[in-house]
């Protein structure tokens, strides 16, 4: 199963990603955590991303897929698939996903998009404010319309290619996992 997963911050992505990648036994790659890691070395490369992350700003394109591309390939060459959490987020990302996809025979085959009001979003975004530095509010109001300028014309992008599966995340988690996996099971592997 290749499953992108596509939602503004604070819909859940994290969590329901995880639960495609154990239901589905393909690896769970997020482009966030694999950002936090390298932050967390205090290497030089993690103190440039920590620039973006800690004002809620995108990390500059080419920077995530020198990241990013080489997880996603053998990801799917070593268990033929893969949950995408975070990536692609901008339309130029997506189409060097594509592109990648297109090369090693292993595009995705559903975009898992959660979708959530807004006053849902900042408030749970509200409630995680203690874990993560990048949720305290002005910062998570800040992903918030970096998402709806950058990551949300990615619905229609994928929309049109047919691929897009949207799902209500503000219903409680559980029932939100089920209706992503009725969908996926539909799709054939
Ligand atoms: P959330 O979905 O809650 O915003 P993530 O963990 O997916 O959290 O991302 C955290 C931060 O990492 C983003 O705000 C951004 O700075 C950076 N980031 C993650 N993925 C990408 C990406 N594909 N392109 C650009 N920046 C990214």
């Amino acid at each position: 199963m290749r499953v992108i997963m596509l939602s503004p911050p604070g819909a859940g992505k994290g969590t329901q990603g995880e639960r495609i990648s154990v239901r589905y036994g393909v690896p769970h790659i997020s482009s966030g955590e694999i950002f936090r890691e390298e932050t967390a070395r205090q290497t030089p490369l993690g103190k440039r991303l920590s620039s973006y992350l800690d004002r809620g700003d995108l990390v500059p394109d080419d920077l995530v897929l020198s990241l990013i591309k080489d997880r996603v390939v053998a990801a799917a060459r070593q268990s033929g698939g893969y949950v995408l959490d975070g990536f692609p987020r901008t339309l130029e990302q997506a189409e060097a996903a594509a592109e990648i996809g297109r090369e090693t025979h292993t595009s995705a085959q559903a975009v898992v998009y959660l979708d959530a009001p807004k006053d849902v979003l900042i408030s749970r975004l509200a409630g995680r404010g203690e874990s993560r530095a990048d949720d305290s509010e002005a910062v998570a109001r800040h992903r918030l319309e970096v998402y709806a300028e950058h990551t949300q014309p990615l619905v229609d992008y994928y929309a049109a290619r047919g691929i897009l599966v949207k799902v209500d995340a503000g219903s409680p988690v559980d029932v939100v996992s089920e209706d992503i996996f009725s969908a996926l099971d539909r799709i054939k592997d």
